[in-house]
């Protein structure tokens, strides 16, 4: 055990007793990263960050991100950090800014440590389409399974116990989805809470700034910093931040949960399943009312492909910007059709040109009303759904994914309703912008699985109350590979 497995509070009270510095803590940090054999780093700024940590002396009373260590994905701008998105189009990019989250972060004194892989551009959800190849599970020593995207370096290295938390972004599950393959919590607040200024835009009516950490309470902590209006963003919300970390001072008595039945029917049979049933009877012990509704099978089936529409389609027009021009290597030509043809051909991996295929596609006038904007028709549509059920209830649970981390050659049937539903469902707090949080459910077989709680608008206070309540029940708290080491898992 060491200060970096205790948890940001109590980091911070051990900097308050004057029994470790930043520096020290840093360093250690720095050690778990580089023992990590995983292949989540992108870049590094160790020298930065010692020196930045050293200068950190006398630790501020009120401010527990004081000295915390961090990491952030590689889709977040940071000044003077090489920041390339794991795309070859961007190699040797060095941005001039941070990012709003990175600049809130250091105003308040946390050490960034580095940059983590993610699937190109964060297009896609196995952790395996970044420039710098697969990162892997830390939970299989294998290394035969993923950890899941696209925030796939973020994971790892909580989940290796190197910090406390690091930066992801989600705009179909990026940060939820590899939370549950990696026993950690992960949180996409609602749209417009978390200033998106600096982060690289993929789908900007779907991207949310998350984040992954080892407890609830972490993540409150987190969201009162990295939350609230930001000028440079005017998609951010001016609505007050809550003092989210009090959330105990909630009361779940008479919260109504709603139970998809309809997507439990799809993984009926799995250890998950029974997993979420056992925690619902604990609920309903609680004094949480469980209410089971079908959310409408067809409907739940297509979030996938409208998923996969509207996102391409976005994609496509946001990362125009990248032509070999104004960032990244410029290959050269005499044109300017030909400096983008050379530069997005050698630049972009297939995954990425198969996405722009599909997103212009989908745009083009003759296509627009039967693929984009029929796509747009049925986000509404399943929007309104999903309102509806949260107007009933408080809260959607479902599990995080259909089970643990897939092995890396695992096929699975890409038009069955266990992938179509239960591997996609969780898109559908990006299409309604809600705040929705992935927990550590159980394990199985030594590898971890995830429950997922999704709430109603700017009702994160509230989410973490239940989600605390859930912690409290699995008893999974603060879980990493390295306890797994020590026996204590
Ligand atoms: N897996 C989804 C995709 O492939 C989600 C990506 C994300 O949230 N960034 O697009």
């Amino acid at each position: 055990m060491g200060y970096l497995d205790l948890g940001i509070r109590a980091l911070h009270e051990a900097y308050l007793r004057g029994e470790t510095t930043p520096r020290e803590v840093a360093e250690e940090a720095i050690r778990r990263a580089k023992e990590s054999k995983d292949n989540a780093l992108e870049a590094t700024c160790y020298e930065e960050a010692l020196s930045f940590a050293s200068s950190l002396e006398e630790c501020e009373k009120d401010n527990l991100l004081w000295g915390v260590p961090y990491f952030a994905k590689d889709n977040f701008s940071t000044e003077g950090v090489e920041t390339t998105a794991s795309s070859n189009i961007l190699k040797g990019y060095v941005p001039v800014f941070d990012a709003e989250v990175v600049r809130r972060l250091k105003e308040k004194k946390a050490v960034l440590l580095g940059k983590t892989t993610l699937d190109e551009l964060a297009m896609g959800g196995t952790g395996t389409s970044g420039h710098l190849g697969k990162t892997y599970n830390p939970w299989d020593e294998s290394h035969r399974r993923m950890v899941g995207g696209s925030s796939c370096g973020s994971a790892a290295l909580v989940a290796a116990g190197a910090v406390p938390f690091a930066l992801g972004s989600d705009t179909g599950d990026s940060v939820r989805k590899p939370a549950g393959y990696a026993g950690l919590v992960g949180i996409k607040p609602t749209w417009g809470r978390i200033s998106r200024f600096g982060l690289f835009p993929f789908a900007p009516s779907l991207d949310a700034v998350g984040y992954f950490t080892r407890s609830v309470d972490d993540a409150a902590i987190l969201l009162e910093t990295l939350a609230g209006r930001d000028e440079k963003d005017a998609t951010s919300s001016e609505k007050s931040v809550d003092s989210y970390a009090n959330f105990k001072d909630i009361s779940l008595e008479g919260m109504k949960v709603a139970v998809l039945d309809d997507l439990m029917d799809t993984i009926r049979e799995r250890k998950i399943a029974r997993d979420i049933e056992r925690l619902l009877s604990c609920l309903e012990k609680r004094g949480v009312e469980v209410r089971r509704v079908r959310f409408g099978e067809e409907m739940l089936r297509s979030i996938y492909i409208t998923y996969f529409v509207i996102s391409c389609a976005e994609a496509t027009s946001n990362d125009a910007n990248l032509d070999g021009i104004k960032f990244g290597p410029y290959p050269g030509g005499n044109t300017y059709e030909e400096v983008m043809a050379k530069a997005r051909t050698q630049g972009f991996g297939e995954l990425i040109k198969r996405r722009f295929v599909i997103g212009s596609y989908s745009l083009m006038r003759e296509n627009q009303e039967e693929l984009f904007l029929r796509a747009q028709r049925n986000r509404k549509k399943i929007v309104g759904r999903t309102n509806e059920i949260l107007e009933e209830c408080d809260f959607i649970l479902t599990p995080a994914a259909p089970g643990p981390a897939p092995f890396f050659d695992e096929q699975s049937d890409r038009l069955s309703d266990a992938y179509l539903i239960a591997d996609n469902h969780l898109a559908l707090g990006n299409f309604a912008g809600l705040p929705s949080i992935t927990l550590p459910l159980s394990f199985e077989e030594g590898l971890p699985l995830g429950a997922n709680l999704t709430g109603r608008p700017f009702d994160e206070k509230r989410l973490f109350a239940l989600s605390s309540l859930l912690e409290e029940e699995t008893g999974l708290r603060n879980l990493s590979v390295r306890e797994r080491k020590e026996g204590s898992l």
